[in-house]
């Protein structure tokens, strides 16, 4: 299958990892939006969130609290974003979850 992060998560492509478990490869945003930006992805490939499951979800929690502890951000707060379909602007079509923090991040969000 030709899909990017398949490719970073089999080490094919480099990626900047943060964090990864049995289930989950974390990495920087190769363009970041903010002074912490991590995507954080399911190893198993699924275009969006629309084919996401409980478990994977589970997985995916655990991954974020791990990765704002060391990131450092946990206490002064972050965001979580996930971008699904041509209106969502999602660019790269295997589920990924945006961890941005840092700063002081915009009330806006659209
Ligand atoms: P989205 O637009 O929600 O699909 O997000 C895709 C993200 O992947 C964008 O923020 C890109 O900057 C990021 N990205 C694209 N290629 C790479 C790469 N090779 N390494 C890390 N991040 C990437």
């Amino acid at each position: 299958m030709d899909c990017l992060f398949c490719k970073i998560i089999a080490g094919e492509i480099p990626g900047n990892k943060v964090y990864e478990d049995e289930n989950i490869f974390a990495f920087r945003d190769i363009n970041p939006q903010a002074p912490v930006h991590v995507l954080i992805v399911p190893k198993r490939h699924m275009e969006n969130i629309l084919e996401c499951d409980g478990e994977t979800m589970q997985h995916v929690l655990n991954a974020i609290k791990r990765v704002a502890q060391l990131e450092g951000i946990s206490a002064s707060g972050f965001r979580i974003v996930t971008n699904c379909g041509r209106d969502g602007a999602q660019s790269v079509r295997h589920l990924h979850f945006h961890l941005l923090g840092g700063t002081q991040l915009s009330e806006t969000m659209a």
